[in-house]
């Protein structure tokens, strides 16, 4: 599945906020946004005028951008919550947030997204006990992620879970003496921490 390869930080600074696209630098002062908390580009500190399109635009941008979704998928995903019961812009959330990359993530088995879907590609880790290497793969209430055991060793790996404070969220269940992660329950919209107004994305879509 195709992703994202440019510069990331652009994508924070476009969206003026941090979105922690880079794992360990984001918390230090090399961050860009830190010193250039504007838009990218030659007009980036020009004025703006505030649509409505452009907020919509921006709130969908930004949730595409922390979970490293492209916009093709993104809209297929939204299309899949539409058909859901309950809320839309919830339930797109809760596709997003259980994806397995996000799942690694969120385990503190990896520093970034980025690294989390690198682990999967890379096939260090398993689901119910098969290895999967889709990390856009859905995880469902009661699914066990773990870490193959030869990859337990990486470098990496244990640097992560060594370093990283990142708490983990209530909807998964975390065993890092047995390097897994069961999913408990599937994450509310409370649970879900990420600074996006869904109901914007709801809104752009519908049109
Ligand atoms: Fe965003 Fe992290 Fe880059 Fe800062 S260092 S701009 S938070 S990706």
């Amino acid at each position: 599945m195709a992703r994202y390869t440019g510069p990331v930080c652009r994508l924070c600074r476009r969206e003026r906020m941090k979105l922690y696209l880079k794992g360990p630098k984001c918390d230090t002062s090399k961050c860009p946004i830190e010193r250039r908390p504007y838009p990218p580009g030659q007009h980036g500190r020009g004025r703006l005028r505030e649509t409505e399109y452009l907020l919509q635009l921006r709130e969908k941008q930004k949730a595409r951008r922390i979970y490293g979704v492209l916009e093709r998928q993104f809209r297929t995903m939204y299309q899949e919550a539409a058909r859901q019961q309950g809320i839309t812009g919830e339930n797109l959330l809760r596709l997003l947030e259980t994806r397995l990359d996000n799942v690694v993530y969120r385990a503190t088995f990896a520093s970034s997204r980025n690294q989390a879907r690198q682990f999967v590609r890379h096939g260090h880790v398993n689901v119910n006990g098969k290895r999967v290497t889709i990390p856009s793969y859905h995880l469902r209430k009661g699914d066990v992620v773990s870490v193959r055991s030869k990859s337990r060793e990486m470098i990496v790996l244990r640097h992560n879970l060594d370093t990283i404070s990142r708490a983990v969220p209530h909807w998964l269940e975390f065993d890092a003496t047995d390097f897994k992660i069961t999913v408990r329950e599937m994450p509310i919209r409370e649970q879900i921490d990420i600074p996006v107004r869904e109901q914007l994305i709801v809104e752009l879509y519908s049109k």
